[in-house]
């Protein structure tokens, strides 16, 4: 913690932060926006607030579609609840302006804990259904009681302060509020907590299994949006003079997906270029054509076939940059000097191989007819490099997951120096230092190698709910140390996904490392590994470990790489243990040599 505060204090971090290139696009966008009533008719300042709102509205969404990868089809109904109630405590309650703009938000976020709290406990499809739902409540809701909300009159007479009164007051008034929630959302969705949802956008089981607790995130991220929607919601409410059922009926929920996708939801600025577009595009069109609908859906789909990374994904590319390489992409510049050899939080534990670390009583699971872990019992000493074996299907994953709890058990316990893990989520068993690899390799592919470590270590470090600290420049000697450690770090600027298999592979051993582990399990480490690799790469794996003092347990179709890694060796067949023990026992085993091994060792 001491060394992150550090890290922050050397000062790169407000560069990192804004650097010229974003700070000119900032003041630019600021002043061209203060610019815009001195230089055309008062009758478009309308216009103009209203891109805006739509602009905050878009920015809000983008939280939970861009950065968290949550498509919420019912994001109007928190501009709904802001508005609403803000207009409602004005007008019938009497509280005064200035705190009514405060309470609408508030509202807005408190709805969106009360629904995100179901919502994010569904899946994709189900969650967008979901939102959808709860916005037509909302709009049942001020549709249908006519005395408190004007029903299909709308809430009207929202006019509060004198000085807010003319639209170009309400122009300026405007700006100033949604400059301030677009510079806050910026600071989130670069601070720990905003990469932390990327890594929920870019795969929820990995970050599960670096030790996040994914469904708070994605809750917390809901509100977040929630309350920013709000905003917009106030400021509609004021600007107008009004609100209506409109504005919360379920098209409504369109309107900040389109624009988001429109401008980019992987740029920040995506929807605020999205929003000018349409509502431009929108109103021109609207001017010279009664066809408008017709012209303006072949418009979007004419954009949405050119340009699938949006219009700023689109710019650059013109300009040849990568599509996402945003400088606050970029990994932290490297330290002149560190000592790479010693993995990050070491530590002398004394791994006198007496203590048991892992023990696994009578452990089932059965797929419908298939008994893929049929009774298994098995004890990991520590210190121990232990090696499970077996033919494909004899249930060496099937085991992992339910180690880790990405499976549940049928029946069984699995007890942790003593302690019962069974019953625990992912993100608690991996809490516990405890870290994992997949046999099919789990990693976030569209972040670089470095953000992928840096994020684990967050996690391991429990600042993911930070939104105030950008998270560049948290962790940078432990992040390069780890991909110095696994020799990644000339990649380290690379998107993940597109290394190579092997190095895919050792960034996942560095994303189980950071979170410093006591025991590592490993599901075939090798997997779709050159010979040579394989032996490589496990002996990297046991300097590691024996440097460490790390527990590990390992599956492995390979038998010279198991005999020459393994202190310890449990055979696996068709969901059953067959035989244990040292490496010299299981290669003159008969029963091994007849199930598994051949006849020639
Ligand atoms: P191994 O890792 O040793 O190759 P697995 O644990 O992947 O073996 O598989 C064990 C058995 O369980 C196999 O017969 C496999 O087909 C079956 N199995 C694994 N996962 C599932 C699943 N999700 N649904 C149904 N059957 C499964
Ligand atoms: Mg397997």
């Amino acid at each position: 913690m001491g060394e992150d505060r550090q890290a922050v204090a050397r000062g790169g971090v407000v560069r990192e932060l804004f650097p010229r290139p974003t700070i000119l696009v900032g003041l630019g966008t600021l002043l061209f926006a203060a610019a815009v009533p001195g230089v055309i008719p008062i009758f478009y300042t309308f216009l103009a607030t209203d891109i805006m709102i739509l602009a905050l509205f878009g920015l809000s969404l983008n939280l939970l579609l861009g950065y968290t990868g949550m498509v919420s089809f019912g994001h109007a109904a928190y501009v709904g609840v802001g508005g609403y109630a803000a207009g409602l405590l004005f007008l019938r309650a009497g509280v005064p302006a200035a705190a009514a703009y405060l309470l609408g938000p508030v509202a807005a976020a408190l709805a969106a804990m009360l629904f995100g709290f179901f919502a994010v406990r569904l899946s994709a499809v189900y969650f967008a259904m979901l939102t959808l739902a709860f916005q037509m409540i909302v709009y049942t809701i001020v549709f249908k009681w006519r005395s408190l909300t004007g029903g299909e009159d709308g809430l009207r007479g929202l006019r509060p302060a004198e000085s807010l009164q003319g639209p170009i007051a309400d122009y300026y008034w405007s700006l100033g509020v949604v400059a301030l929630c677009a510079l806050a959302m910026y600071v989130l969705v670069n601070s720990s907590l905003g990469y932390t949802l990327r890594a929920i956008r870019e795969n929820p089981v990995r970050t599960q299994h670096m030790g996040v607790n994914v469904r708070l995130h994605q809750w917390i991220a809901f509100v977040i949006a929630g309350f920013f929607a709000g905003i917009a919601g106030v400021i509609l409410a004021f600007s107008k003079g009004s609100m209506f059922p409109e504005y919360v009926y379920w098209t409504a929920a369109a309107d900040p997906i389109l624009v988001a996708v429109l401008g980019g939801m992987h740029a920040y600025l995506g929807p605020v270029v999205g929003a000018v577009f349409y509502r431009l595009m929108v109103y021109l069109v609207g001017r010279y054509t009664e066809y408008w609908p017709l012209v303006e859906g072949a418009i979007l789909v004419l954009v949405a076939i050119t340009m699938p990374q949006g219009i700023i994904g689109f710019l650059q590319r013109l300009r040849g940059g990568r599509a996402r390489a945003t400088p606050a992409a970029r990994a932290a510049g490297r330290p002149e000097a560190f000592a790479p050899r010693r993995a990050p939080q070491s530590r002398s534990r004394p791994a006198d191989g007496r203590k048991e670390v892992l023990r696994v009583v009578e452990l089932r699971k059965h797929f419908g007819g298939v008994r893929a872990v049929d009774g298994v019992s098995l004890s990991v000493e520590e210190g121990k490099v232990h090696a499970i074996i077996g033919p494909n299907g004899a249930g060496k994953s099937t085991l992992f997951n339910m180690l880790t709890g990405y499976l549940q058990s049928d029946a069984g316990q699995v007890f942790f120096y003593g302690r019962e893990i069974s019953q625990l989520p992912p993100h608690a068993i991996i809490g516990s230092r405890i870290s994992r690899t997949f046999q099919i390799t789990s990693i976030l592919k569209g972040l670089t190698a470095y953000e992928n470590v840096l994020i684990a270590l967050l996690a391991r470090r429990r600042r993911t709910l930070d939104c105030l600290t950008p998270a560049k420049g948290l962790a940078v000697e432990d992040t390069w140390r780890l991909l110095e450690l696994v020799g990644l770090s000339g990649q380290a600027d690379q998107i993940s996904g597109f290394l190579s298999h092997g190095d895919q592979k050792r960034l996942e051993l560095a994303i189980a490392l950071a979170n410093d582990p006591v025991l590592l399990l490993l599901d075939e480490p090798t997997a779709g590994m050159a010979p040579q690799e394989r032996l490589e790469s496990v002996q990297l794996v046991k300097r590691i470990a024996r440097q460490e003092g790390l527990t590990v347990l390992f599956t492995e179709h390979d038998m010279d790489v198991v005999f020459s890694a393994a202190d310890r060796i449990t055979v696996m067949h068709q969901g059953r243990i067959l035989a244990d023990g040292g490496p010299e026992e299981i290669r003159s085993d008969d029963r091994v040599q007849k199930v598994y091994l051949g006849v020639s060792v």
